[in-house]
This record gives C-alpha cells, sequence and structure tokens, in this order.
C-alpha cells in the first residue's frame, strides 16, 4: 500500500478520506461529491492547505486554538511528558504530577470557590460527569429526587448521549434520542425571537421561564440548570445584560445547582479567564475544554465549588471516572498552554488591544445590504444576515440556505468563517494582531458583497 503522506496529490487524500473516514457533523454523500478541504499545517492565525492556499483561521479550529497554531513549547513538554510518563490513571487513590499541579493551577485561575477539579477527556465528556455529579450531591443530601437539569432550546453541551441531551438542538436529540430528566426553556436571543420588548425586558422574561419550569416540576424535583455564558454552537448568541442575574436569582431561591458551561467562553475568549466573571456569574460548576489545551491535546473537565466538592466527596466512592481523566500528557500540554496564556498577557491582549480594534471594525460590518446586526463579546462575534436590515427578519429561502452561500464565499476567499442558520460567526486565535484583524474584515466584507451580488442575481433577495 501507498504511504499515506502530505505528498500524495490532494484528490488522492481527498478519495482515501471519503473510503475510510467517516466524519462528524457530515454529509458523507456531500463529502465524497466535492471532497474535504485536506489542511496541512497551521501557524498562528493561519492554516495551509494541500493546494497551497493559506487561509485564515477566524474560528480558531473549533472555537479552541486559544493561543494560535505551531507553538513549540507545548510539542516540547508533550515530548518530554511522554518519556518521563506516558500514561498513568488517576483512579484508586493514585495521582501524578502534571495532573495535581493543573488542578492547582485551575484553581488558582477559576473565580470564588471553584478550587476542585474533575478531569475528562473533552467537553461533552465533562458534561456528562456533571450529569451525574448534581445527581449526586442532591442523593448525598437525601434529596434524591432532585434529579432533573433544566437547560436551553439551541444550547449546545456535547454531542455525547448525556451531553446531547442536555444540548437543545433537535436534530442532534433526532440521532439517537433523549436521556431522560432533562427538561428545556427557551434561550434569550433577542434578535430574533424578542419581538417588541426592549432587550433587557426580554432578557427578564426569557430568565423567569427557568422560574416557571422549576414551579410546574417543583423545586424539589429540579437538580440543576446549565447553560452556556454565551451560546456558541447556536450562533453566538449574547444573552441580554439582565438575563444572568436572574438566573443566578432564581437559581439561589430554588435550592438549584448552577452549571455555567465554558467550554467556548474560557480561557480569555470573552476577555477574561472565564465568562462567569465578564457577566458576575457565580456557578456551582464549570465545565471547562476546549481553550484549556488550546486544542493541542484532548482534555475537558469540571470546576467544582466547595459545597459540591464536599457534598459530593462525603458521600463514599463516587462510581464515575474516564480512563483518560488527568491524561498526564494532556495535562502537562495543558499546563503550559495557561503558562503561555498567563506570561505573555494573551487575555489582556484580548481586552486592551484585540477585542477594541475588532469590535470598531465588526461594528462596521452592520452597515452592509446584507448585515441586520454585529454583535462581538471578547473576540466572539456574530453576524445577522437579513433581507431587508430589519430586526429578526428573514429570507424566503430555507434558513441556512443564505448562510451556507455565505460561509462558501469566506472559504472561496481563504478565510474561515462558519455560519449558523442565517448567522455567521467568528472566534479566531485570541493572539491575532490588528492586522489580521484589517484582513479578517477585508476578506469578510469581500464574502459578504459576493454572496449579496450573488443572491441578487439569483433572485433571492
Ligand atoms: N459545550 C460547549 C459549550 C461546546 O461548545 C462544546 C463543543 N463545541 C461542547 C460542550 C462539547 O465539547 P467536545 O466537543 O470537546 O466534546
Amino acid at each position: 500500500m501507498t504511504m499515506i503522506t502530505n505528498n500524495l496529490p490532494t484528490a488522492e487524500l481527498q478519495r482515501l478520506d471519503a473510503a475510510h473516514h467517516f466524519h462528524p457533523f457530515t454529509d458523507r454523500a456531500a463529502l465524497a461529491e466535492k471532497g474535504a478541504r485536506v489542511i496541512l499545517r497551521g501557524e498562528g492565525c493561519w492554516l495551509t492547505d494541500s493546494e497551497g492556499h493559506r487561509i485564515l483561521d477566524g474560528m480558531a479550529g473549533l472555537w479552541c486554538v486559544n493561543i494560535g497554531y505551531g507553538r513549540k513549547e507545548l510539542a516540547e513538554v508533550a515530548a518530554r511528558q511522554m518519556q518521563e510518563l506516558p500514561y498513568y490513571n488517576t483512579f484508586f487513590q493514585t495521582t501524578h504530577v502534571p495532573a495535581i499541579a493543573l488542578a492547582a493551577k485551575l484553581a488558582e485561575l477559576a473565580p470564588g470557590d471553584l478550587n476542585h477539579v474533575f478531569f475528562a477527556g473533552s467537553g461533552s465528556e465533562a458534561n456528562d460527569t456533571n450529569i451525574r455529579l448534581v445527581r449526586r450531591y442532591w442523593q448525598v443530601k437525601e434529596q434524591p429526587e432532585k434529579r432533573v437539569i433544566i437547560a436551553r432550546w439551541n444550547g449546545y453541551h456535547g454531542s455525547t448521549l448525556g451531553g446531547g441531551s442536555l444540548g437543545g438542538m433537535k436534530p442532534i436529540h433526532a440521532h439517537g434520542g433523549k436521556i431522560d430528566g432533562i427538561e428545556h426553556i427557551n434561550q434569550p436571543y433577542w434578535w430574533a425571537e424578542g419581538g417588541d420588548m426592549s432587550e433587557d425586558e426580554f432578557g427578564l422574561a426569557r430568565a423567569r421561564e427557568l422560574e416557571d419550569k422549576i414551579l410546574e416540576l417543583g423545586a424539589d424535583k429540579v437538580a440543576a440548570f446549565i447553560g452556556e455564558a454565551v451560546q456558541g454552537a447556536g450562533g453566538v448568541i449574547i444573552p441580554p445584560k439582565t438575563y444572568w442575574p436572574e438566573i443566578q436569582r432564581i437559581c439561589k431561591k430554588y435550592n438549584v445547582l448552577l452549571i455555567l458551561d465554558e467550554v467556548i467562553t474560557g480561557f480569555g475568549r470573552t476577555g477574561n479567564w472565564f465568562a462567569a466573571q465578564t457577566f458576575d456569574i457565580k456557578p456551582d460548576i464549570i465545565t471547562i475544554a476546549k481553550g484549556l489545551s488550546s486544542g493541542y491535546a484532548p482534555v475537558g473537565g469540571s470546576i467544582l465549588s466547595d459545597d459540591v466538592a464536599e457534598v459530593v466527596g462525603s458521600g463514599g466512592d463516587f462510581n464515575h471516572g474516564y480512563t483518560y481523566s488527568g491524561h498526564p500528557v494532556a495535562a502537562a500540554v495543558a499546563l503550559e498552554n495557561l503558562r503561555i496564556l498567563q506570561d505573555e498577557q494573551i487575555i489582556e491582549h484580548v481586552q486592551n488591544v484585540a477585542h477594541p480594534y475588532l469590535a470598531e471594525r465588526w461594528a462596521k460590518l452592520a452597515e452592509h445590504p446584507l448585515v441586520g446586526e454585529a454583535r462581538l463579546v471578547g473576540l466572539m462575534g456574530s453576524l445577522a444576515l437579513v433581507p431587508n436590515k430589519t430586526k429578526g427578519a428573514k429570507f424566503a429561502s430555507e434558513e441556512g440556505t443564505v448562510g451556507l452561500r455565505a460561509r462558501e464565499r469566506c472559504f472561496a476567499n481563504d478565510l474561515i468563517m462558519r455560519h449558523v442558520g442565517d448567522r455567521m460567526i467568528i472566534s479566531p486565535p485570541l493572539t491575532i494582531t490588528p492586522a489580521e484583524i484589517d484582513t479578517l474584515i477585508e476578506r469578510a466584507t469581500k464574502s459578504l458583497d459576493e454572496c449579496y451580488a450573488g443572491l441578487q442575481k439569483d433572485g433571492l433577495l
């Protein structure tokens, strides 16, 4: 058999890929027909594909490469750790130095009394852990009936059966079903669903759906509420400023644990280490992954408050864990990533340089004839594409048609932006420079212009 290397022609790599690689969240037939884009290497905010295109990665991979590609320090740390101790578990009263060091570092960085870390291999696994943790919490407190978790429609918490059930994405529920004891309320998506309400009124109204749901189910049945600080996969939906304080008040009033999913928003994405700080939220559990290692190694986890750790910990064994919980190589890589974020003041760069510069240029995109609103928090942004600049307006075509066309123009212009329905989203590496932001905006504008011209030509406006 031929050796499969970077040197094979793109068409051959694509053929082999379609023949043997079953991709996540991909239409297999469409992939076989079009061929996947083959990415060979990355440096900073830039990717190179097998055709030699230099692509600006406006999504930091899947919202994860916070420090940018190609940092040799992480490779060196991984190589060293692999030689010293490539693997050992953290079950049954054993531990190792990378897991100890990473847990201690996270306790130092996380706000308030979030001082204890349960490790997982991904965000989905961490949220599965959270389901068990909160149910176990109430069992130990002798309220075993408190086991329902309330989440939001159009939230995303992973694609394991547990994570996918917490998420409120019907196409995911449709493939394999949902676990029991998860309920959904509406999302705080003012642009599309706010009607005539002011943004602040709408934020309160949507938060109060949590109270209604708790009263409907009975507070004695509800274990926890889970939400992303800012919905990511749902379209970068930044909640009204009234939303989180009200959610916090309701959780407290009814003794419902608050799980904040910071898989995307953690590690600088919103301009602070955690979005809990940006939005002044005091969760009982924070879910982490992605930016924890900048995607260089698969690692995730749950950061627990003193109370959650003490209660669950007082119940004897916690019957849960993954072979790779606290994996030493992943932990060492994550630790080095956190060192870089801290020593190079990358979060300060987001706050003082990249966010203010992008914010100004991003807001101007709202003047484009195809854009209804342009939103940005830290380095996480979205554009609502609309036919006539009216709030919440929809195209006559099936939702997502225009978004897909815009994404394809971005692809053709060597810019990675994603679409969620007819929203375009970005989440670039946190190290992005003003010059690279200029390139991002130029390419995005060109892509929007081309998309707009195409819609006019095809009579879709
Ligand atoms: N939670 C959120 C908010 C996410 O965005 C994601 C991934 N996009 C997950 C959980 C799941 O993480 P993973 O893909 O690492 O399982």
